[in-house]
């Protein structure tokens, strides 16, 4: 199959493409989705395998409009409208009951479905176009780190996909925070662009799942299937070190050799003497959101790099997804230095 690189100006082909049961990667504001029509199964089972994604992990459904949510949920709680009145459109996923539309390839034989509107504009408009909800992972091959550029996707889909829509760089660079309603109090399933504490203004307590901080023991079952899987990894070994920017410094120094990398912030690289990867600066955890996946593509591309020490983010506010991207990344291998 021949992957169609598509401007902004071709969105009416990526429409008729996506009308017609074809799987086309859009841009979002969070990271590129790989979409085709929510209500039609078989198009939905081509997006499993093009990323080689595990079957029991359910796809997000995205709408243009907040009417559109009615046709896929079986319920829509109050504490869901004023999340989605408060944060729509937005990278905030919301968790609900599913209605009898929703195929089981969408949401992997659960009883829920996750919806977002997203705020992309381009996005919205191709909904519009195709007149249908899309559904839409990240547009990666599964377990690598999610495309915020159409190049990303590029690199993983050629050939495997109809199209390729091309919106520019994601504007959060890391995918959705997603929150089930499902249960009492509702349960952040995975940070994202709308933190915890902005939430918790909205609708008072939400619990944090044990997954998005922590490693899950395979055994326990998980709310959110994703979270399971190990995530976001380059081909070297990630190691994160938890400590301040001048012990970092000093521990990669003393690590010095060929096949070491540091994925550091911008403002250390001129006192590390390994190669530097970087993501952003430690004052600004919004720009290490957007850069993260783009530096561990880049530490892909260096096939001498073998092992690469990152410094630990700080784990609030919307540090707290950059973090579980991270240590995902890291298999979970993290040294505190004190
Ligand atoms: P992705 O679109 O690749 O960013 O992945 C979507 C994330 O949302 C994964 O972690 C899924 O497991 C999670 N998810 C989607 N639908 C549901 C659902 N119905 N219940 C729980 N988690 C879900
Ligand atoms: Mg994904």
């Amino acid at each position: 199959m021949q992957t169609k690189l598509l401007s902004e100006r071709e969105i009416d082909k990526a429409a008729f493409l996506l009308k017609n049961g074809g799987v086309v990667a859009i841009p979002t504001e969070t990271v590129y989705g790989l979409a085709a029509n929510a209500f039609d199964g078989l198009a939905v089972s081509k997006i499993f395998c093009a990323k080689g994604r595990p079957m029991d992990n359910p796809l997000i459904v995205h709408i243009s409009d907040i009417q559109e949510i009615y046709q896929l949920v079986a319920e829509f709680p109050v504490k869901a409208q004023k999340l989605c009145r408060k944060f729509w459109p937005g990278p905030l996923t919301i968790i609900l009951p599913k209605s009898k539309k929703i195929p089981r390839e969408v949401s992997a034989g659960l009883e829920t479905v996750a919806v977002r509107l997203p705020s992309h504009k381009l996005a919205r408009n191709l909904i519009k176009k195709a007149g249908i909800p899309l559904a839409a992972p990240s547009a990666n091959i599964s377990g690598k780190p999610s495309p915020t550029t159409a190049l990303h996707v590029l690199e993983d889909m050629d050939g495997k996909i109809d199209a390729i829509l091309d919106g520019g760089t994601c504007s959060v660079g890391l995918e959705s925070t997603v929150i089930t309603l499902t249960t009492n109090p509702p349960t952040l399933l995975r940070p994202g662009g709308v933190t915890l504490k902005q939430l918790e203004s909205e609708i008072g307590e939400v619990d944090l799942d044990d997954a998005v901080l922590k490693k899950v023991d395979n055994s326990k079952k998980v709310i959110s299937p994703g979270m399971k899987y190990k995530h976001y990894a380059p081909n070297a070994k990630v190691i994160i070190l938890e400590c301040s920017r001048e012990k970092f410094i000093d521990y990669v120094n003393h690590k010095s050799s060929e096949n070491v990398a540091a994925l550091c912030y911008n403002e250390d690289v001129n006192f590390i003497q390994v190669k530097t990867f970087t993501y952003g600066s430690y004052k600004n955890p919004e720009l290490q959101a957007k850069t993260l996946f783009d530096a561990l593509r880049e530490i892909d591309k260096d096939e001498s790099v073998e092992i690469v020490y990152a410094i630990c983010p700080s784990k609030s506010g919307i540090g707290m997804a950059v973090y579980n991207r991270l240590v995902r990344a890291a298999g979970f291998e993290v040294l505190y230095i004190e």
